[in-house]
């Protein structure tokens, strides 16, 4: 059977193996020795060792094995490095992830609260943000390329008179296809 890691709550590595948990105690020799992570919960004694292609488990648990638990590990690990590196909202971050994991109805219990992923995705994203500096002149504003988009991709600056005018600059932001559809009208209402 396949072994993996997860992250725990304090971003350590954990073994995942079988359904149990374990927390590294010590490495010899380059092999790892963990111990199980109800180790104090429930008195359990497990032991497993680890090298870079196998696992052998030393005593048995004195619980039975939760895959639902490392499950929803792995979920919450995988939200968190999805929205360190995307702009997506954190429900889409959340719904993507969790379809990838769950995949039949009895998994759909062993998933973490959604409003708690729904706040890690938030707070990796704020974390990670980089903003620009405040512009000093009209002219000397950059417009962030993920602001040039829209979110699938599509051009939403359609134009931008540029700097080198003074005071004055053009943006015209707004979306092909709904001047496409202006263009098909005879008659337009606007506010
Ligand atoms: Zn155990």
């Amino acid at each position: 059977m396949e072994f993996n890691f997860v992250k725990s709550k304090r971003g350590k590595d954990l073994l995942a193996y079988e359904g149990f948990t374990y927390r590294q105690e010590k490495e010899i020799n380059g092999k790892r020795i963990w111990k199980c992570t109800k180790y104090e919960k429930e008195k359990c004694k497990a032991r497993a060792h680890s090298t870079e292609d196998s696992v052998v488990v030393i005593s048995p648990h004195s619980h039975v094995p939760d895959n639902g638990d490392i499950r929803k590990k792995e979920i919450t690990n995988e939200v968190r490095e999805v929205a360190k590196s995307t702009r997506e909202p954190p429900n889409r971050i959340v719904a993507q992830v969790i379809k990838k994991y769950v995949r039949t109805e009895d998994e759909e219990g062993s998933v973490p609260k959604i409003s708690n992923l729904k706040k890690i995705a938030q707070r990796m994203r704020q974390r990670n943000q980089v903003l620009a500096e405040n512009p000093t002149s009209v002219a000397d504003f950059e417009i962030p390329a993920e602001f040039q988009t829209t979110d699938t991709g599509e051009t939403l600056l359609l134009h931008d008179s540029g700097s080198g005018r003074g005071d004055q600059r053009t943006l015209i932001s707004g979306m092909a296809r709904n001047l496409e559809y202006l263009a098909e009208n005879r008659h337009w209402i606007t506010q």
